[in-house]
């Protein structure tokens, strides 16, 4: 100490943004701090950290390296900005409380799956903590979903209710303690609890549990999973109360059991997820490349599609007619407790399946009252604990591609975390689309993206929509100056924008925004190549576009090229009947008369129906145009008789693609007409498969060579823009590009023809990545007024 004092001293004040509350900064900093000597102080501020520190020059660059170079894992910092201020000849470094800025906002950090620390403490029937299922720190554990306000302090969580017991606070207070200011912080003795109750449908006494009735089971955590893992493991179906909302688990081998959630659940045939207790198992269902390895372990925790093995005994009821499946790692202490009580132990089932709890379409439920009264015709157990849940937030999903994390839904583990757009930003709200929904909110550099809050088709999730958003605006101090929208007039984000009480709103079209929503986030400028493959997408004359070739910058777009307009029969009806667009093909091919051989629509859908669609293509009833690429993969899988009714949309898309035989290189023809836009033409292509299918060629074939055929027409339309335009650029975008057999081929292609290919990897490149795209375009076309 003598030797450091007796250099020449100087302070600086650092100001750190990024998400640094809640993720173990301050401790990280006080005991760097002491190691170096220096004395000073570090506070949480509504932007993030101040830092004092005073002490000779050489120990303070060390300071700053390590800062810079090896901060605390889960922080993410932004921006530092150095200043020197006066010496105060202060002696010690102590942790201040907490400031609040008028306007400013700090990163809120998303949730985080269970740290290994904890992950051991939990597992070791020696530690207070053992088998304890809310166990957390500051290095893990719920953020997002129990934050109310900022700056992050236990009183402005869910967790305010709990009174920490003598020894949780010691460690809560002690600077060098792993629990030091972590706000969720709980053991057996005074944290949540569990209890487990009967569903209403057996058992006409059971009742919402009571304050009294977690009390009581306080300290038997244990002992109630156990029961759960019991129920599971006889086939029950398991309401769980996990993070973001209520998850409905069964054992992921029973069929029964699976089946019986299926048909519960009604409507639906979408893939459920599963959660498998380690890399180990997961290994066992699917092919798990290095890449996807880090993303399943990483503490965002994510469903990952993965390719399933076929020789894998789980139930084929999970994800009907897809060769993929989702699967997650345990995030919290309570799943990983639902397969044993120690790592060591084995476990009574390989996977779960863990599925949002909710109905059809509403969004996922987090009550326990939300959950008892919606969740009873679902659920035989409901397994509930008593830390509220404040934000929804679902499951994210992600695959990797080109060993990098794509994400496909972005919610629990990635909001509300920030996506640096690389320029300053106007404050504006994007309001989205309407199918997989999210909303936007802009900011300085960032855009903070909403978690998803699913099809906003019912008054649940619009309700969800509006509480998010003013949730987000909260915890980011955001006054949206602007609002952009789509400018489809009946989506209900549209009418939501323009009731707002904003003079500024601005309408984006739909295959804009994709593009831009994936230049934004590579950091683009200036004119690119986009091609935008998607389902539905409203265009500028009122038709349905979605098979688009765009020459866009983030303030506008020329439309050069676009699948020719079809006849779309009966609107929504030919979304969940692909075979209407698959009749719509035939006709646009083949003209009246009758069907072709081969086509396989007259072995699925009756004489009849086939008749009076037939009559609403030909006299244009009910049959708006559209240029949908996903109405193109819909119609070919309803040709060859995979999936001529779906239960939502992308299925027989899914089908097609998992159909797709490998190794196959040869394709069908079409013609692209020179033309203002240019009209790409698949009339030919319509032709080959239905000779191919008199032929008896087998699907796998068809699906491949259909597959290449698009390849070949996306590759051929960009070499005629580039002709004209000079741009070597291409970015694409849209749901069509999920199809991994597409956009395998297509990158590559495009790369060996010399292009430079951009792809989504922060927002999905579904329409839940609309908005970032949206606030992209608006905030170029406020910049270019004001200049
Ligand atoms: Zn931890
Ligand atoms: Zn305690």
């Amino acid at each position: 100490m003598a030797a450091t004092r007796s250099l020449p001293r100087i302070r600086k004040r650092i100001s750190i943004r990024g998400v640094v509350q809640g993720v173990g900064f301050r401790p990280f900093v006080y005991n760097l701090a002491q190691s170096l000597e220096l004395a000073g102080f570090i506070l949480n501020s509504s932007s993030g950290v101040t830092v004092e520190i005073e002490g000779p020059d050489g120990a303070i660059e060390q300071f700053l390296q390590t800062l810079r170079t090896s901060p605390p894992p889960l922080a993410q910092i932004m921006e530092i900005a150095l200043e020197e201020v006066s010496l105060q000849n202060a002696s010690e470094f102590s942790i201040q409380p907490s400031r609040e800025e008028e306007n400013a906002f700090a990163f809120v950090s998303p949730d985080v799956a269970a740290c290994d620390d904890c992950w051991h403490e939990f597992g070791d029937p020696a530690n207070r903590r053992y088998g304890y299922p809310f166990t957390n720190c500051t290095n893990c554990g719920p953020r997002y979903t129990i934050i109310q306000d900022i700056p992050y302090d236990r009183l402005t969580t869910t967790m305010a209710s709990f009174r920490m017991c003598e020894l949780c606070q010691a460690e809560y207070e002690d600077p060098k303690d792993r629990r030091f200011h972590a706000q969720p912080n709980a053991c057996p003795a005074c944290g949540p609890s569990l209890v487990l109750v009967e569903s209403r449908q057996h058992n006409r006494d059971a009742h919402l549990p009571a304050a009294a009735d977690f009390r009581a089971t306080q300290r038997s955590s244990l002992a109630t999973v156990q029961r759960a893992r019991d129920l599971l493991h006889v086939g029950r179906l398991v309401a769980v109360k996990g993070l973001g909302g209520f998850l409905l688990a069964c054992d992921a081998q029973n069929d029964a059991a699976v089946r019986q959630l299926r048909q519960r659940k009604r409507r639906s045939d979408k893939p459920f997820a599963i959660m498998a207790r380690d890399l180990a198992e997961v290994e066992k269902f699917c092919t798990v490349t290095a890449a996807d390895r880090i993303a399943l372990e990483s503490p965002r925790r994510p469903i990952m599609i993965l390719e399933r093995r076929p020789e894998s005994n789980l139930s084929r009821s999970i994800a009907p007619g897809n060769d993929s499946i989702g699967v997650m790692l345990p995030y919290t202490p309570l799943h990983y407790l639902l397969f044993s009580d120690s790592p060591t132990e084995s476990s009574q089932f390989a996977a779960l399946v863990m599925t949002s709890g909710n109905l059809s379409e509403e969004p996922i439920v987090i009550s326990n009252e939300e959950a008892w009264q919606q969740l009873e015709p679902v659920a035989d157990w409901f397994l509930f604990h008593n830390r509220d849940i404040y934000m929804r937030a679902d499951d994210s999903v992600v695959r990797t591609f080109d060993g990098r994390e794509r994400v496909l839904r972005r919610s629990r583990g990635y909001v509300p975390q920030a996506i640096d757009l690389g320029a300053p930003m106007q404050d504006l709200l994007a309001c989205g689309a309407e199918l997989k929904h999210t909303f936007c909110l802009t900011k300085d550099h960032y855009a903070i993206l909403s978690q998803h809050i699913g099809d906003l088709e019912n008054y649940e999730t619009l309700c969800f929509f509006q509480e998010t958003l003013a949730n987000l605006k909260k915890l980011f101090r955001a006054k949206p100056q602007a609002v952009a929208y789509d400018l489809h007039p009946n989506y209900r984000s549209t009418q939501f924008a323009l009731s707002l009480p904003l003079e500024r709103k601005i309408g984006v079209q739909h295959h804009h925004a994709h593009i831009a929503s994936c230049m934004a986030e590579n950091h683009l400028q200036g004119k690119v190549i986009g091609v935008a493959f998607d389902g539905t997408g409203y265009g500028t004359d009122g038709k349905i576009w979605g098979g688009e070739f765009l020459v866009a910058d983030l303030e506008t777009f020329e439309r050069r090229a676009h699948l020719r307009y079809l006849p779309l029969p009966g609107g929504d009806a030919a979304v969940r009947q692909p075979w209407r667009m698959a009749l719509s093909y035939l006709r646009d091919a083949f003209g009246a008369g009758r069907l072709p051989a081969g086509s396989q629509l007259l072995q699925h859908v009756p004489e009849k129906q086939i008749a009076i669609v037939d009559a609403m293509i030909a006299r244009r009833i009910h049959s708006i145009e559209t240029s949908s690429s996903g109405r193109l993969f819909d119609a070919v899988a309803a040709l060859v008789g995979l999936g001529s009714e779906v239960t939502f949309e992308g299925q027989a898309a899914i089908a097609l693609e998992s159909a797709a035989q490998p190794g196959v290189e040869d394709r069908y023809t079409f013609h692209v007409e020179d033309v203002e836009p240019m009209q790409l033409d698949v009339r030919p292509m319509i032709e080959a498969i239905v000779r191919d299918l008199t032929r008896g060629t087998p699907v796998g074939l068809i699906s491949a060579r259909f597959h290449n055929t698009v390849v070949a027409a996306i590759v051929e339309v960009c070499q005629r823009i580039r002709q004209q335009e000079q741009l070597t650029r291409v970015c694409l975008s849209g749901g069509v590009f999920q199809n991994m057999y597409l956009l395998k081929r297509t990158v590559k292609d495009l790369d060996k023809d010399g292009f430079q290919v951009f792809l989504h990897a922060l927002a999905p490149p579904n329409d839940g990545g609309i908005s970032l795209g949206q606030a992209a375009i608006a905030n170029a076309i406020l910049r270019r007024e004001q200049e």
